[in-house]
């Protein structure tokens, strides 16, 4: 009995476990190896993270790494990157020579499909930090059905594996967040007041406090565990369209640009720099809920031009991801540039920005992705304006016989 082999460190007998490992002195099982190498892991994890955002610590070197994601909307990242920057710098240092650096959260404003979210993914990628996604339409004042403001916490936390120091340092973007506007400024009686209530529901998380958050993201069960979130160093990025926000603005650039009088709808001149705190507060969100959002950039709507870079430059560019699709069989896939241009053209007249580019090309290669692997001996296939307008076949080139039966 007392010759029975026991860990060292936790106490546990040789049947209790799977294995015990021994030296001459000293027993360690396999249970305590597990947890010790996961907390040597962590911290490795930690270290080189803080490495890394040290090695892009400075706002030219954000932009930079935005540059590889996010085509045009060169203001915006300036502001973005150098809000960053600040951010973390206030997490480093929250409080320096007695003052206290206030958290700069995002208000991003650009017509749909321009970029507002991919600005955000990027720059959660770019920092390694957890990321999250929320509407607000979806978003309800406590007690209400629908979404609290706690779910996106909760989705914060999910995205970082449970790990809460991790989540507490994340990045959440919330969508639409012009929809819980009071559009009340012509009526009097129809105030919508759920929206004030839950612009006054986010202040509490876009200021920085300590929230319970339910771990596993439901809120329908009454016995659902919570954790002690603090939302001090999450960094909130508003998104909205806001229409017809600024109205002067639009006066002001009209001589310039306004070819149907469509400015105010298009918002295609709007700068960070003809928003004021008062055009919001005309708009329907409540001063309290602006204090909180210090930082505004603004994103235009992308030009033909714009699409194509879109559909070409970016990293993981969708005519990247249908190359690599089909160069798995072996097929070298081509897209001419007036294909290029028709497919941006066919985007714009869509009206969603470059959100209407990936249904297009789908479309476009659907019968190509089914009927090319029947055939043999493909060596390439070229897109082109005439195939997408329906005038002509796809262009293809075979591979002389012989070669493929080689590779
Ligand atoms: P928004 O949030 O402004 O409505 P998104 O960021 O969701 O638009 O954009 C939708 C998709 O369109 C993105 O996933 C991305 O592929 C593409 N996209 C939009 N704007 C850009 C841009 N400026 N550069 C590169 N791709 C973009």
């Amino acid at each position: 009995m007392s010759s029975e082999l026991i860990c060292d460190f936790c106490g546990k007998g040789v049947k209790e476990v799977d294995k015990i490992f021994s030296a001459e002195k000293a027993h360690i099982c396999n249970e305590c190896i597990g947890t010790c190498s996961d907390i040597i892991h962590k911290e490795e994890l930690k270290k080189e993270r803080a490495e890394f955002r040290k090695g892009l610590s400075i706002p030219t070197q954000i932009k930079e790494h935005l540059d590889n994601y996010v085509i045009g909307q060169e203001e915006a990242k300036k502001v973005l990157s150098v809000a960053l920057y600040s951010h973390y710098k206030r997490i480093d240092k929250p409080v320096f020579k007695n003052v206290e650096i206030e958290k700069s959260n995002i208000l991003l404003i650009g017509p749909t499909g321009s970029g507002k979210t991919l600005l955000a993914k990027s720059l959660a990628k770019i920092m390694d930090v957890p990321f999250a996604v929320a509407d607000a339409t979806a978003l309800t004042e406590a007690g209400y059905v629908g979404e609290d403001v706690e779910s996106i916490l909760s989705r914060l936390l999910a995205s970082a594996d449970f790990d809460i120091e991790r989540a507490q340092n994340g990045i959440i973007y919330i969508d639409e967040i012009d929809k819980i506007a009071n559009q009340s400024e012509s009526a009097t009686s129809g105030r919508d007041v759920s929206g004030e209530g839950v612009q006054q529901g986010l202040l509490k998380i876009l200021e920085g406090g300590e929230v319970y958050v339910p771990v596993k993201g439901s809120r329908k069960s009454s016995s659902a565990e919570t954790i002690l979130f603090d939302t001090t160093h999450v960094l909130f990025i508003c998104g909205g369209a806001f229409v017809g926000l600024v109205k002067d603005a639009n006066d002001k650039h009209k001589n310039k640009a306004n070819k149907m009088g469509f400015l105010t709808a298009t918002q295609e001149e709007l700068k960070s720099d003809d928003v004021e705190s008062k055009d919001l507060i005309n708009f329907g969100l409540i001063p309290e809920f602006i204090g909180r959002i210090p930082v505004i950039a603004t994103l235009n709507q992308l030009s033909v031009d714009d699409l194509i870079k879109v559909l070409n430059e970016p990293k993981n560019a969708i005519t990247k991801q249908y190359q690599a699709l089909l160069e798995l069989d072996g097929i070298d896939l081509k897209f001419s540039e007036d294909a290029l241009h028709t497919i941006a053209e066919m985007a714009e007249d869509k009206g969603v920005g470059a959100r209407g580019l990936r249904g297009i090309i789908e479309k476009i290669m659907l019968p190509l992705q089914y009927e090319l692997p029947a055939k043999d001996n493909i060596e390439s296939c070229t897109i082109t304006k005439d195939f997408i307008n329906g005038d002509k076949e796809v262009e293809l080139t075979y591979l002389k016989k012989g070669k493929k039966e080689a590779n």
